[in-house]
């Protein structure tokens, strides 16, 4: 069948859901279809790391975001792919657009087109009481930019995907090309509840909400700082009913954020948001069975992690651990203050004061003492190794 025929197929298939999905109805059927293919199928998922080498998104410095997402996305497309209850698809790796992608575009482009400009035409015929509402400004893509972000709604569309994941870092608009902008921390992007692809997207973003927001700060942007953002523009996530399958666009934090982390501690940084993506989107499908909390425990540590300590991967797993133990970031602080990186200053000093309240039976009594040294002392590290050298 031709692509022509496929998006008249799309189009049907737009006019069978409003008919039995007005007013977006899941039923309890429907989720126990989707939760029920994760155990007798594979759920396909399809990671899109933002943005591509033409096209590289935000900019910092030395730092082009599309090699963050990059880095990221493979991250979470390799947790996915080696899980048997996936299918897992990826849209690029380090050498650009795969071959499957990339013929896709250049063979379908004028189809590509033709698909958009029919829903546009189509979509206040089919859903005249849609309304229309104000979120986050986003800046416009470039037509080939559109054209490409449509053609991969259009190809999960076709390839039946249950799940797409789009990885991006944030930028705010007229910040200097150099300086860090005024709003930080991470958010979710999903399709406003008018659209069909809300309900998933939604229940997703939920599970996968709370293990983020352990580990980063939550975007203080207005409007974004709910955490979870709708969105009835964003191409990712499939503006006018694009898209049939849930869609999650996730801003790992601004780009400057990020940037701010020493290479390495990064790449171990990103790999762990990558697993706790993961594990949030597993949480949804079986909430009974218990995951690795983090990709950086168990530990052990030795003596010599002193105040000052910078870029160290062991400051890393403590910050991590701290985190577990509901201390980091330490009272009064928020993770906006206290961000994860791998460093030993007054944050983490302040998490192990509190570590120490909290199990000062067993670090404290013994030596008598009654108020936390905030150094990760004999005692300090005895029991972090009990509980997290396993
Ligand atoms: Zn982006």
């Amino acid at each position: 069948m031709n692509f022509f025929g496929k998006i008249l197929i799309f189009i049907s298939l737009f006019i069978g859901f409003t008919a039995n999905a007005a007013g977006l109805e899941i039923t309890n059927q429907d989720i126990d279809a989707f939760k029920g293919k994760y155990f007798n199928d594979k759920i396909r998922i399809l990671i899109v790391p933002g943005h591509d080498k033409e096209y590289p998104g935000a900019e910092f410095k030395t730092i082009k975001e599309e090699t963050f997402n990059l880095q990221l996305a493979t991250n979470l497309f390799d947790y996915f792919k080696n899980d048997p209850n996936f299918d897992a698809y990826i849209t690029r790796d380090s050498s650009g657009y795969l071959p499957v992608f990339k013929n896709y575009f250049t063979d379908k482009k004028d189809a590509i087109e033709k698909y958009v400009s029919l829903s546009n035409d189509w979509f206040s015929n089919l859903f005249p009481d849609f309304q229309w509402v104000d979120g986050v400004e986003h800046n416009t893509a470039k037509k080939e930019v559109a054209t490409r972000l449509f053609g991969i709604n259009a190809w999960a569309n076709e390839n039946n995907m249950d799940l797409i994941i789009h990885v991006h870092f944030n930028d705010v608009a007229g910040r200097k090309k150099n300086v860090a902008g005024d709003y930080s921390g991470f958010s979710i992007y999903i399709p406003e509840k008018q659209l069909n692809n809300y309900f998933f997207s939604n229940e997703l973003a939920k599970s996968i909400f709370p293990n983020l927001e352990k580990v980063l700060a939550v975007s203080d942007l207005p409007l974004e700082n709910k955490g979870i953002v709708e969105d009835q523009q964003l191409i990712a996530i499939g503006p006018k009913n694009t898209l049939f399958s849930p869609s999650l666009l996730i801003e790992y934090g601004y780009i400057y954020d990020s940037y701010a982390l020493n290479s390495s501690i990064r790449k171990l940084f990103f790999n762990e948001l990558a697993y706790r993506t993961y594990i949030g989107v597993k949480k949804y499908f079986d909430s009974s069975k218990i995951y690795a909390e983090s990709t950086l425990l168990p530990n052990k540590w030795n003596s010599g992690l002193i105040y000052g300590i910078k870029n160290n991967k062991n400051v890393l797993s403590l910050q991590l651990a701290l985190v577990g133990q509901g201390v980091y970031p330490p009272e009064s602080y928020s993770l906006k203050d206290c961000p994860i990186t791998g460093n030993f200053l007054k944050c983490t000093k302040l998490a192990i004061g509190q570590f120490q309240e909290k199990y000062s039976s067993d670090i404290l009594k013994p030596i008598n003492l009654s108020v936390a040294t905030k150094i990760l002392g004999p005692m300090t590290l005895k029991k972090l190794n009990s509980l997290y050298s396993k």
